[in-house]
């Protein structure tokens, strides 16, 4: 028996590659469990991109967009910690509550979280499903989603900034503070300065490191660098000569956020004896990785990084907390506010790489 529904807005793209078209669509009511969210804005993300260009697992027609902030504007039965009229940042795992993961406290590993939601879902249009993006699908005006994936927020600052702690500032904050744990006085390097990579480097300022040094080929993106607290930037060439340089014994910390295995090579080789390597970037399904096993002895440790290692239920919070308090750069990693409408454009500017973060508001 199907529920009720209502009609919104979303940006369905059909096809790799191919432009957005804003439509009519039908939106499930809330389950059990489930709420209905009104999307406030909603940040590009670099995986949006990889995925409108065929690189993830999702099935088209779909909508994407996973980086989102709203208000809570319908509740279904047995919602118990969201009302309507809650500020909400939408979080990308489900964090069942049950699977391995869930159950160990690390709900950024739980076994749930899925790309696709295979076109099954509370989204469709003349009866096909569609598919939603990190099952949030948020580029749309409304999303039903589990309560567990909205978490509630108490903030002033406007919604075209908290957004970027549902996806990018998040996975980079944490990647420095909680996968990497940098200690106060310790030198990290970041390669890769797009909105992941100098939230680490954030991360790793609010953590008390020493010296921080950013990578990127870009140079508004080294720019960007110094000014959230990097203290060295350097372009991509150099950076097997000149960070020898800076840190002779090698960095305690060096955080990939670029998804290149050229890159993560580079991390493992900057990292001193018992230094962390950490790989927050996204590589393509089928990269392989290799690196002198001999450097194992020396106690180097290369580790992945999602979600930051975090728990959005308490980190997304902490992080608002930071940014009011300027501790944190929120704002500054926006460059770019543009209507929902503009979606298209939004995407060809952040294709051509210069741009950290366009955020699309509704
Ligand atoms: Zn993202
Ligand atoms: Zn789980």
């Amino acid at each position: 028996m199907p529920g009720n529904s209502m009609k919104t807005q979303a940006a369905i793209v059909r096809n790799t590659n191919e432009e957005f078209s804003i439509e009519e669509v039908d939106l499930a009511d809330p389950r059990n469990g489930e709420v209905r969210v009104k999307i406030e804005a909603c940040g590009i993300c670099r995986s949006d991109l990889s995925a409108l260009e065929g690189k993830e697992v999702i099935e088209f027609p779909a909508v994407l967009g996973h980086e989102a902030t709203g208000t809570v504007d319908a509740v279904g039965k047995g919602v118990v910690r969201l009302k309507e009229g809650d500020k909400v940042i939408l979080s990308w795992t489900p964090a069942c509550g049950c699977c391995p993961g869930c159950l160990r406290g690390q709900v950024h590993l739980c076994r749930e979280i899925n790309m696709t939601t295979h076109r099954r879902g509370p989204l469709s249009q003349g009866g096909q499903g569609i598919d939603r993006f990190m099952g949030l699908g948020a580029f749309c005006e409304h999303v039903v989603i589990p309560e567990r994936m909205a978490i509630p927020v108490t903030t002033s600052l406007p919604p075209h900034q908290t957004c970027l702690i549902g996806c990018a500032v998040t996975t980079g904050f944490g990647a420095a503070v909680n996968t990497a744990a940098v200690r106060w006085g310790e030198t990290v390097a970041v390669l890769g300065c797009g909105g992941v990579g100098l939230s680490a480097i954030q991360g790793a300022k609010v953590a008390g490191a020493s010296r921080i040094i950013a990578v990127d080929p870009i140079a508004e993106r080294r720019e960007a660098a110094r000014a959230m607290g990097a203290t060295d930037v350097l372009t991509a060439e150099n950076v097997s000569v000149e960070i020898p340089k800076l840190a002779a014994d090698g960095v305690d910390c060096a955080i990939e956020c670029v998804g290149n295995v050229n890159t993560m090579r580079t991390c493992f080789e900057l990292i001193r004896p018992g230094g962390r390597a950490i790989v927050v970037g996204l590589p393509g399904y089928a990269d392989e990785l290799t690196i002198p096993a001999i450097n194992l002895l020396a106690e180097k440790t290369l580790s992945g990084s999602i979600y930051g290692s975090c728990q959005p239920n308490t980190d997304f919070q902490k992080i608002l907390s930071l940014s009011e308090a300027g501790e944190f750069k929120l704002g500054a990693l926006v460059d770019k506010i543009r209507p929902f409408s503009e979606i298209n454009q939004g995407f060809d500017e952040m294709r051509q790489g210069h741009l950290t973060r366009v955020v699309l508001v509704f």
